[in-house]
């Protein structure tokens, strides 16, 4: 189940983290505050991680008390935290009623944290977990900063990557100011190098991220060679196809000056013949990206299975492209792929 109970119906005041990015600087307004106050107000909720408005000692005391008497500054409540032997960590975290993922990875000494920008999704892969579970609500711009604040509990992190619960391209009124906020001096200051957003390529939604100045890197979740497979995967293949998605790939990477990588989830009798390696690598090279091969991680309930040929397909790839690496899932015990946690509870 991806929804519980919201506030709104609980009759309770509403979160402010759960605001909309507009709705957020509406009532920063409404509170009789300067423009200004808007980002005060976001460092103190989404980086230090205040619970209770009075705590924002910068405001005046009306300020605090109409914030106060109009909306909760509360978390989002933990539901599970569960650790790997890989002390891969993964959170199920409930947003308001909306159930979602995030995920802390461990790689020698170097942490990831992959969150998820959606409570589900409408564009149904058919090998993806959270795919099958349907959609229930984009997460606010806050949503998906707290998954930030309270994986920062656990360890520091060293890069963040956008490849949860939820298509990016899906929700940019939202991702965009989330990324604006984790890039920006007065947010956590991030390097843009150190985020990368993942995409099934959704092609306007390329074009307005690469015109958003957040600049952050691309990760085009490509998965086929051929636009008859890549549609049977991937639905949306059939509104922008492989060759769109790869030139709107290639303005991102030269507007936003930034690297764009092609995803490859190697799927056993779908997309990992010889002939699919030879072809992939001259994608890589023809559009100056580098490939990056993941290994499926077998699901309940998703009909696919591992490549067995993991070795040899990599070496003709690597024999063409202009780079190649090889992901592996982390917290196998844990479900740490996106979706399958809340596929378990549903
Ligand atoms: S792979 Fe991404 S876009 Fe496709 S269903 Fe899963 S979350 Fe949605």
């Amino acid at each position: 189940m991806l929804r519980g109970k919201s506030r709104f119906e609980m009759n309770e005041k509403p979160l402010i983290r759960s605001l909309n990015h507009r709705l957020f600087v509406k009532a920063v307004r409404e509170a009789d505050l300067e423009k200004y106050s808007v980002d005060v107000l976001k460092k103190f909720l989404f980086k230090i991680g205040i619970t209770n408005f009075d705590e924002v000692t910068t405001f005046s005391k009306n300020a605090r008390e109409w914030l106060n008497s109009h909306f909760d500054a509360g978390l989002p409540k933990v539901l599970e935290r569960l650790r790997s032997k890989d002390e891969t960590i993964k959170l199920l975290l409930d947003c308001n009623g909306a159930k979602s993922e995030s995920v802390l990875m461990n790689s020698r000494g170097k942490r990831t944290a992959c969150i998820s920008v959606q409570s589900g999704c409408k564009l149904n892969c058919v090998f993806c977990a959270t795919g099958k579970l349907g959609f229930f609500r984009n997460l606010s711009f806050g949503e998906i900063l707290d998954q930030v604040l309270i994986l920062r509990g656990d360890a520091s992190i060293d890069r963040i990557v956008v490849m949860g619960m939820g298509e990016p391209m899906d929700n940019l009124d939202e991702v965009i100011p989330a990324l604006h906020f984790l890039t920006s001096k007065d947010g956590y200051g991030y390097s843009r190098k150190r985020i990368t957003l993942s995409t099934v390529g959704i092609v306007p939604g390329i074009e307005r991220l690469a015109n958003s100045g957040v600049g952050v890197e691309l990760a085009i979740s490509l998965h086929a060679v051929d636009d008859n497979v890549r549609s049977a995967i991937i639905p949306m293949n059939s509104k922008y196809n492989i060759e769109d998605v790869l030139k709107a790939s290639k303005l991102y990477a030269s507007k936003a000056n930034s690297k764009v990588t092609i995803e490859y989830l190697l799927l056993q009798d779908i997309n990992n013949s010889e002939d699919d390696a030879v072809k992939l690598g001259r994608i890589s090279r023809k559009y100056l990206m580098p490939i990056n091969l993941i290994v499926f991680n077998p699901t309940e309930g998703i009909e696919f299975e591992p490549a067995d040929n993991l070795e040899r397909f990599t070496k003709i790839v690597s024999d063409n492209a202009i780079a190649v690496t090889v992901r592996r899932s982390k917290g196998k015990e844990i479900s740490a792929a996106c979706g399958q946690l809340v596929m378990r509870g549903a």
